[in-house]
């Protein structure tokens, strides 16, 4: 009788097991979506809140070619092996800052924009997630005009957020609309430059009655963000002091573009600078004051969620990644 009624229970169980697998088989998509999260990260800046959305997922294929002076790349691969980087391609991260200040919302360049590639372009997805939708994005800050930082801002030929002012150093704009930019100091490959002014000029054509072109150290938003000038990489190129009570938050934004390179010796310098001595300079300059006065900070380029602390260590600086915390 014991015997029956296990078998009874067991023959039950198979055939509700197998309709469950049917089921499932049923509901499973035929290609599965490229699996990426989490790609959003929630903290705090004081009192304020603040998300890092990861925009791309994207690899430089060139490596240490990238990096100069030439010289010293052997000395470059020896760094990256003694911390058990990988060879070959640098990661290029894209973090894109966004914070929220009672009705506004405070978006720190913008990313690549959506386009047919699905592995990059995902700051709209990453607004969505959190409840943010386009026409809610009130101020917009842009760091330089390289296209992983302004493509963001602009949208099937629109501006991608309808009701946000774009800040930016005016050097920035004027060295864009110039006759002539001047690359001639950059290592940038010089067959890309044409295509790229173009292209920066036609965005700025689009963003005109958005773009806010001001001065170094100038301060809005009652003084929650200041915007700096950090030139080199770009003749404008901006960092951002983001400020809630006595919290602070530094965007390094294109101060550095690896997490291990341009911390171990802030002499190593990547291709895409336009001015590299100047660029040393300015990192030097703003590695010496963050580890004095211990600030936290957010880069661009740094593994997400990019937040962090710089220490020395030798004769050189580290990157020292914040740990994540929830809740
Ligand atoms: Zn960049």
């Amino acid at each position: 009788m014991e015997d029956l009624s296990r078998r009874g229970f067991v023959g039950t169980a198979l055939a509700g097991m197998a309709a469950l697998t049917a089921k499932a088989a049923a509901q499973q998509p035929a290609e599965p979506k490229a699996f990426r999260d989490p790609f959003v990260y929630r903290f705090k800046i004081g009192e304020l809140e603040a998300f890092s959305i990861s925009d791309c997922d994207l690899r430089l294929g060139e490596g240490l070619d990238l990096m100069w002076p030439v010289e010293e790349r052997p000395k470059m691969k020896e760094e990256m092996v003694r911390h058990g980087e990988r060879a070959g391609p640098l990661p290029l991260y894209v973090n894109i800052l966004v914070v929220r200040s009672g009705s506004d919302v405070l978006l720190f360049d913008a990313g690549f924009g959506k386009g047919n590639n699905p592995k990059m372009g995902w700051l709209q997805e990453g607004l969505a997630a959190v409840g943010i939708s386009p026409d809610q994005v009130t101020a917009g800050f842009l760091s330089h005009a390289h296209a992983d930082h302004l493509n963001g801002f602009v949208h099937q030929g629109k501006p991608a957020f309808p009701n946000a002012v774009v800040y930016l150093l005016e050097e920035e704009l004027a060295f864009w609309r110039a006759d002539k930019p001047d690359f001639s100091k950059s290592k940038r490959n010089q067959n890309q430059i044409p295509g790229m002014i173009k292209e920066v000029r036609g965005h700025f054509d689009t963003l005109q009655e958005k773009l806010r072109p001001v001065k170094d150290g100038t301060e809005v938003l009652g003084g929650l963000v200041r915007i700096e000038s950090a030139p080199g990489h770009t003749d404008g190129h901006a960092c951002f002091r983001i400020r809630s009570g006595d919290a602070e938050l530094l965007h390094l934004m294109d101060l550095a573009h690896h997490h291990l390179l341009m911390f171990a010796d802030p002499n190593w310098t990547i291709a895409f600078d336009h001015d590299p001595v100047v660029a040393v300079a300015t990192r030097k300059k703003y590695w010496t004051e963050v580890t004095g006065k211990h600030t936290r900070c957010y880069g661009f380029h740094l593994p997400w969620p990019g937040l962090g602390h710089i220490v020395t260590e030798d004769d050189g600086y580290r990157w020292a990644t914040e740990a994540w915390a929830w809740g």
